[in-house]
């Protein structure tokens, strides 16, 4: 059976004591609260990652994650973040190929692959962004952006490496804009990511892998896109940051 998930992705928010009491809020909630077997993921800035972890230790159901990692191991890259690291303060996950990184930072598939294999390599699952804009929808090519995006980014691993594979289906016309994809419309691509990996993998693997949907996701809608068949949960952006919210999301499967 494969993992549902819910992972809150902070973006570039909360300072080192918010990002804190925020958290604790989470865990002890989760703790009182959730029964199901699905995994809380929480992705925050560079800064909280070690303190979160040792907060989260002895909590199963929580685990963290970082926003972003390097593509080299290590060097003269000032500023940046490597995957190692990031593992080393006990980070299990890292969020990869985010619209925001794509469009902001000029992240190409190409990038995203390089940096995949290096988050594997170091003991990262990565939490892998797939999906169309909007002016990519109105003109019917968000199938053939969804199959170029997983042929470049993650169909080059192996399938040993691809079971570590999360993948988020992300319409960035629903990120952070209030506009949620129908349960349908997002079920509909979902079957679809589905069918790619089973073509490329086999059945097995395409079963076991988890899909989430993330855009303007909240505790409201996320019932309904959570009950469809190929949604295996969700990537939280504004919702996480409210301890209520998120933890009322991560316990639709409750
Ligand atoms: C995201 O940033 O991954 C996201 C889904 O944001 P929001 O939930 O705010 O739309």
């Amino acid at each position: 059976m494969r993992k549902k998930i819910v992972a809150g992705n902070w973006k570039m928010n909360m300072d080192y004591n918010e990002g804190l009491s925020l958290f604790s809020e989470v865990i002890n909630m989760v703790k009182d609260e959730v029964t199901g077997s699905q995994q809380a993921v929480v992705c925050s800035p560079f800064i909280h990652l070690h303190s979160l972890a040792q907060m989260a230790k002895g909590y199963h159901k929580v685990v963290i994650g970082a926003q972003n990692a390097h593509q080299a191991e290590s060097g003269a890259y000032t500023g940046e973040t490597s995957a190692k690291m990031i593992h080393s303060v006990g980070a299990e996950y890292v969020i990869l190929g985010h619209s925001e990184r794509r469009q902001y930072f000029g992240e190409t598939n190409e990038l995203l692959a390089r940096k995949t294999d290096t988050a594997l390599k170091h003991g990262l699952k990565p939490i892998f962004c797939i999906g169309e804009t909007l002016t990519e929808r109105e003109s019917d090519q968000h199938f053939d952006i969804i199959k170029t995006q997983l042929t470049e980014g993650v169909f080059h691993l192996s399938e040993a490496h691809f079971e570590h594979i999360v993948l988020a289906y992300e319409p960035v016309w629903a990120i952070g804009t209030g506009k949620t994809a129908t349960s349908q419309q997002a079920q509909e691509i979902h079957a679809f990511i589905r069918i790619e990996i089973a073509a490329k993998y086999g059945q097995e693997i395409a079963a076991n892998t988890t899909i989430l949907y993330g855009g303007s996701c909240t505790p409201k809608n996320a019932p309904e896109l959570f009950a469809q068949p190929d949604i295996d949960g969700g990537l939280i952006g504004g919702a996480s940051l409210k301890s209520r919210d998120f933890v009322d999301i991560v316990k639709v499967f409750n």
